[in-house]
């Protein structure tokens, strides 16, 4: 029943579910420079992780019929090797740099000449004799992607003609990406257990991917030649993912947050303190899907727990699953 190896990566636009305003535009940004015989405006992807931001820089690669190179910041740690993958680069390649609030500043602000102009100022010789030298690029397209925006600078941020912030799917687009990669995979599943996933994977592909696998494995175990909704929810309450996609990291922050604080206003850094948690994890991970699910409000005050977060918790307090 499985073949994991196969890639599951959509390669072209017309794949790609959902993010329909992002697409419409990419369209005519892909069309034009193709038309123009031109490079593509340095392009910024942001939003939490699994949203398709590696994915649809893939796809803008084969879409413009041009080589991808991927990096991340953390892995670029000097002026020089960034020079290097610069110097490598092909007229209209695209560098894909994940991560990319993670650069070092020093390399930051090579990286601005080479994203404004497609030169590359380097210093050569030692001392004394140190003279910088500056080397034409060709012409190539920066996508980064982040899961922080607050954290790339203005200058680097402004260097980005084109930028989109990708939103957390619907049940739905979930759905559609399940039975897709089911096939894929040849994994048979029923529309109506698909949704299930659709509506326990917090809005994110990669989750409803990896619950996908996750239910296969249980089926196969169950010797069930296709996935229906039973399995979905025995395999979810397995692994502890409730009937609104919540799992325990979710149930940590809600019980402090309900319980510990009263609902709120709290502050993020406290909140992160009492959690144990790292401040980006709950920023990136958690809070943008409880957001979406009208269980927590950011205010400037704080983060508050509404109505519904909190009659949640009040029922998962009798509840054994918890
Ligand atoms: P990110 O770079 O934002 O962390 P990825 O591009 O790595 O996310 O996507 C995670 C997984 O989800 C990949 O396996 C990808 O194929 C799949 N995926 C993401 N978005 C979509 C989509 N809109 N349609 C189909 N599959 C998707």
């Amino acid at each position: 029943m499985q073949n994991s190896n196969k890639t599951i990566r959509p390669q072209k636009l017309s794949d790609f579910v959902g993010q329909e305003s992002i697409k419409e535009s990419l369209k005519v940004f892909i069309n034009s420079a193709k038309s123009r015989n031109a490079t593509l405006d340095h392009t910024l992807f942001y939003g939490p992780p699994g949203l398709g931001k590696t994915t649809l820089s893939g796809i803008i690669a084969n879409e413009l019929g041009v080589s991808i190179k991927h990096t991340t910041g953390p892995a670029i740690e000097k002026v020089g090797d960034l020079a290097a993958i610069l110097i490598g680069l092909s007229k209209g390649d695209i560098l894909f740099i994940d991560e990319i609030h993670r650069l070092p500043k020093s390399v930051e602000e090579v990286l601005y000449s080479a994203m404004e102009d497609f030169k590359l100022p380097i210093v050569a010789g030692s001392k004394r004799s140190a003279h910088t030298i500056v080397l034409n690029l060709n012409r190539f397209t920066l996508i980064g992607a982040t899961t922080r925006f607050g954290l790339i600078s203005p200058p680097l941020r402004d260097r980005f003609g084109i930028v989109y912030h990708l939103e957390l799917y619907t049940p739905e687009e979930l759905k559609e990406i399940v039975l897709h990669d089911g096939k894929i995979l040849n994994i048979k599943i029923s529309d109506e257990a698909a949704l299930l996933i659709g509506k326990r994977a917090r809005g994110v592909p990669r989750i409803a991917i990896q619950l996908l696998r996750r239910v296969r494995d249980f089926a196969e175990v169950k010797n069930k030649r296709i996935i229906d909704s039973e399995v979905v929810i025995e395999a979810c309450s397995s692994l502890r993912i409730d009937e609104f996609g919540l799992n325990e990291l979710d149930r940590k922050y809600l019980h402090n947050l309900v319980g510990k604080f009263k609902g709120g206003p709290v502050g993020i850094e406290t909140l992160s303190t009492a959690m144990g948690e790292d401040k980006g994890t709950i920023e990136d991970i958690i809070e943008p899907y409880l957001m979406k699910i009208n269980f927590v409000l950011r205010t400037p005050k704080g983060r508050i727990a509404t109505i519904k977060a909190r009659k949640y918790i009040g029922k998962s307090e009798e509840n054994t699953l918890f």
